[in-house]
């Protein structure tokens, strides 16, 4: 096993001591989950805030921030390190990218401008199994660090302002505002109050309660051998999901290798896991050494990491309830919220679908002198039904003669998708399956497999409250109503 010192210094060799800092901090959460600084003073009645709506957290979800200026109120961004910096890459179906130019945010030529690559056609491959292509879904590569920047500029430009290495610590609701405290290195510390607050610090909220988790590590990388062979980089191909081996330590490993600049590719290796179960020192780093162990499994060459991406992706089953806000002033938005699909993590999918519509309900909220009663984040029906299966693979079994079953099933259950057409694969990879195709999947499952209610109904942890949560979300699927939110 690589010692994580080496570790430390392979990530800050290649993304320098900011990007380590940020894995430390995301890491030492681990250990010592946040939590809301107590005693903050709730604002009173008659209290004039500072801002409109403050942005906590300057990562994707600054997406928001423009749109708001734009919509006419007053946006103040508040981020612990620099803002607009990102430590992951993209890639997003084409077809999802609308609202970025829908915003007004980018015209058609500017989002061209930050889209890497485009691939011919995705794929999954469990290991022991087939590989199953899938046009149309997740086959665009964005450039991430470029595409926030772009964002930072517009806002600013729209009067929005920045305030950095400012730590949220604690916030209290009063009846018309919120007062939030800060924390700003060596001592330092600032308190605003704003009408509103997105909450929009990820994982590193203490809202974010979804009751899953996708430690994910990898990065950009040159000198993969470029081929054919499934070891080999297509730059034609992105590898959407990928085993090359079953359960280990417990946990079922999956890569994800998707081309980027000529001669690049960003591949990230990643498992879900119950959030409560993802504890102890440097999770990250130690998922790291086995990145570098075993990516010669994946994928053959002399591989150089020139840009480290990582991060732990909330992900809801929907078998519990969602994580919430602490009151109605207080709105969680992208990964703190997990209201992304918890079979595919995709959170950016997700927020490029939420930020607009989230952003209009916002003010037209606070324009009537109210708050957004309805949600602000979209949500599918569909999640209700995919937890379940992400469920299944955060807790494999342990046992050693059912190793390979992970692999097995999804092997099944890719199978039986790619026999119901391209259009329904990707369907359930952009989110957007019906809920009567869900059933017959299913059932298609079920008939090349007629053991999989058992294997999965008993997981441990599926217990009848959650079967009925899951029966109930199904129902909501086929009859195509509202995700429940509750
Ligand atoms: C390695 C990786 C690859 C991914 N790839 C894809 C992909 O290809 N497609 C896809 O759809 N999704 C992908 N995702 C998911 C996507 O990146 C996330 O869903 C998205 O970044 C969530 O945005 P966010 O604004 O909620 O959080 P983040 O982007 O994580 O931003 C949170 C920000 O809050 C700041 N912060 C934290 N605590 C505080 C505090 N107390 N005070 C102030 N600021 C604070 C952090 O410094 C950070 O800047 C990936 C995620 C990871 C980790």
């Amino acid at each position: 096993m690589v010692r994580i010192e080496e570790l430390k210094s392979r990530v800050r060799e290649a993304g320098g001591p900011e990007l380590l800092e940020r894995l430390e901090w995301l890491d030492a959460e681990r250990v010592r989950p946040p939590v809301e600084a107590p005693f903050v003073r709730a604002p009173e009645r008659g209290t004039r805030p500072d801002f409109d709506v403050v942005l906590a957290g300057g990562g994707l979800s600054l997406l928001f921030a423009p749109v708001l200026a734009d919509l006419g109120l007053k946006v103040g961004v508040f981020e612990r390190g620099r803002a607009a910096v990102v430590h992951r890459e993209w890639n997003i179906s084409g077809s999802e990218l609308g609202p970025l130019t829908a915003s007004g945010l980018f015209r058609p030529q500017e989002v061209e401008s930050l889209i890497v690559a485009r691939y011919e056609h995705g794929v999954c491959r469990w290991h022991g199994g087939r590989e199953y292509p899938v046009r149309g879904a997740l086959d665009h590569a964005l450039d991430a660090g470029r595409l926030l920047a772009e964002v930072r500029r517009r806002a600013e430009h729209r009067g929005v302002s920045f305030h950095e290495q400012h730590t949220l610590t604690g916030l209290a609701e009063g009846p018309e505002a919120v007062r939030l405290h800060f924390e700003r290195g060596e001592g330092g510390r600032a308190e605003v109050t704003a009408r509103l607050v997105l909450d929009a610090r990820g994982v590193s909220s203490p809202y974010a309660t979804a009751d899953l988790l996708c430690p994910t590590v990898g990065g950009v990388l040159s000198g993969l051998r470029e081929g054919t062979a499934p070891d080999e980089l297509n730059p034609r191909v992105g590898d959407i999901l990928v085993t090359t081996e079953g359960v280990e330590e417990g946990r079922q490993h999956i890569w994800e290798g998707f081309p980027g600049r000529p001669g690049e590719a960003t591949v990230y290796l990643f498992y879900y896991a119950p959030a409560r179960e993802v504890r102890g020192e440097h999770a990250l780093l130690r998922l790291y050494g086995r990145f570098f162990e075993r990516l010669g499994r994946y994928k053959r060459g002399e591989p150089r990491l020139l840009r480290p991406t990582f991060g732990y992706i909330p992900g809801w089953s929907r078998l519990v309830p969602p994580p919430r806000a602490p009151g109605r002033r207080v709105v969680l938005v992208g990964d703190a919220a997990a209201r992304h699909s918890p079979l595919t993590y995709c959170g950016f999918g997700a927020m490029v679908r939420s930020f607009l519509p989230g952003a209009r309900a916002i003010a037209a909220a606070l324009q009537d002198g109210g708050v957004p009663t309805g949600p602000v984040v979209h949500d599918t029906p569909l999640h209700a039904v995919t937890g379940l299966l992400a469920f299944f693979m955060a807790l494999p079994s342990r046992e050693p003669t059912r190793r390979g079953e992970v692999n097995e099933l999804l092997d099944t259950a890719f199978a039986a998708l790619h026999d119901m057409g391209n259009e329904t694969y990707a369907a359930l990879i952009k989110d957007q399956m019906r809920g009567t195709d869900f059933v017959r999947f299913l059932h298609l499952i079920a008939r090349r497999r007629p053991r999989v209610y058992r294997d999965v109904l008993t997981v441990a942890g599926f217990g009848p409250r959650a079967l009925v949560r899951w029966l109930e979300g199904l129902s909501r699927a086929v009859l195509q109503l509202p995700a429940s939110d509750t």
